[in-house]
């Protein structure tokens, strides 16, 4: 990796049997250490990319190297550096979590005492010591993804593919995985995960690439992508006593407000006022201390970010939340104690 790229892809294209072309000539690079994602709705491409990636699937044409080798010429190599945790799991619900483990790494050429070592070690990792001598079939989803995610990782890969590694999981299980994920990746870890959730691209990924209909459509960090929406939108709720009060404070407010430098937009809506600015934080208290200084009564005041929602409706002319799977209305229900809100 003498680029220091640990993933580089050149005109990636998959056409599988029967016509369907998956992967479009797709090109990014991933450099070691970071955590990046691929977003994207049901269908777009991310399994049959990732799997390309990980040497589980032929592609059709198109260069790639993952870890410093190139996948065609070199796929043992290629393995040997990966961990992979895909979509669909298959635990032996027989097994008891640790033999799962030890087994793996007996796989991977470990001797028994250093799979079993590796084992402890990981079990502890994801907080699963308790639960190592029971059968994987008494397991919880979220428990199942953990052993699963722990058993990519017993031969210390340097980088982990994870196909929708929360896709399913109630709230809490996939607050316990993210912490997890974002662990590994400060030891040093480099992680490629897909997701359909946009939440968890922003709050997971350093940098990420939103992919549709096998063609990546957008490419940047969380900020940059969502900064390209143009800033924040602040609302505010004008309170007065009568309808000729509310009237009379909105216009002047409307006029007050529309004059500062850093307001880009200001509209009245039915109850105040909606205000875009470059950044809500800094502009809020600036604001209210204005409205205050001319006698305006605030009710409330709510600073909305744009989210990366926004940001694949702007490309892709869709919005990702309408073909999102069943596990998404979750992190709908989690989005106001997670603190993000939408505009
Ligand atoms: P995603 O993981 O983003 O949901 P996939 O990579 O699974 O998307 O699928 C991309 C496209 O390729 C879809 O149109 C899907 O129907 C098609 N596809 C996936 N697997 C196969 C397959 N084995 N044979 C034919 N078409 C497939
Ligand atoms: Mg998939």
């Amino acid at each position: 990796m003498a680029d220091g790229n640990m993933i580089t892809v050149e005109q990636l294209v998959k056409v599988y049997p029967g016509g369907t072309q998956a992967v479009a000539s797709i090109d990014f690079t991933v450099s070691e250490g970071e955590f990046f994602g691929f977003l994207g709705p049901n269908g777009a491409g991310k399994s049959t990319t990732i799997k390309i990636l990980s040497t589980l699937l032929k592609k059709t044409s198109g260069r790639v190297s993952v870890a410093g080798h190139d996948i065609d010429k070199a796929a043992m190599e290629v393995r040997r550096s990966i961990g992979v945790a895909m979509q669909e799991v298959g635990l032996d619900d027989l097994t008891k979590g640790r033999d799962f483990l030890v087994m793996q790494g007996l796989l991977h050429g470990q001797s028994r005492k250093e799979a079993q070592r590796r084992a402890s070690e990981l079990l502890e990792l994801v907080e699963l010591e308790y639960a190592a001598a029971r059968k994987v079939g008494t397991y919880s989803g979220g428990m199942r993804r953990r052993i699963d995610l722990i058993s990519a990782l017993m031969h210390s890969p340097s980088l982990l593919f994870l196909d929708e590694p929360t896709t399913g999981l109630d709230p809490q299980s996939r607050l316990a995985i993210w912490d997890h994920l974002q662990n590994l990746n400060r030891q040093g870890i480099t992680i490629f995960l897909t997701t359909q959730m946009m939440e968890e691209a922003d709050r997971l990924c350093g940098r990420l690439a939103i992919i549709d209909q096998g063609q990546l459509v957008a490419e940047g960090t969380p900020a940059a992508l969502k900064d390209q929406q143009g800033g924040d939108v602040i609302n505010i709720t004008i309170q007065a006593s009568t309808d000729e009060e509310r009237g009379r404070h909105l216009a002047e407010a409307l006029a007050i407000v529309g004059g500062r430098s850093y307001v880009s937009a200001a509209n009245a809506t039915s109850d105040g006022l909606s205000i875009t600015v470059q950044d809500g934080g800094a502009a809020a208290p600036d604001l209210l201390q204005l409205l205050s200084e001319k006698k305006i009564a605030v009710s409330n005041l709510a600073v909305a970010s744009p989210t990366l929602d926004d940001v694949f409706l702007k490309y892709t002319g869709r919005q990702i939340r309408s073909e999102e799977s069943s596990g998404d209305e979750m992190a709908a229900a989690m989005r106001p104690w997670m603190g993000l809100s939408r505009r």
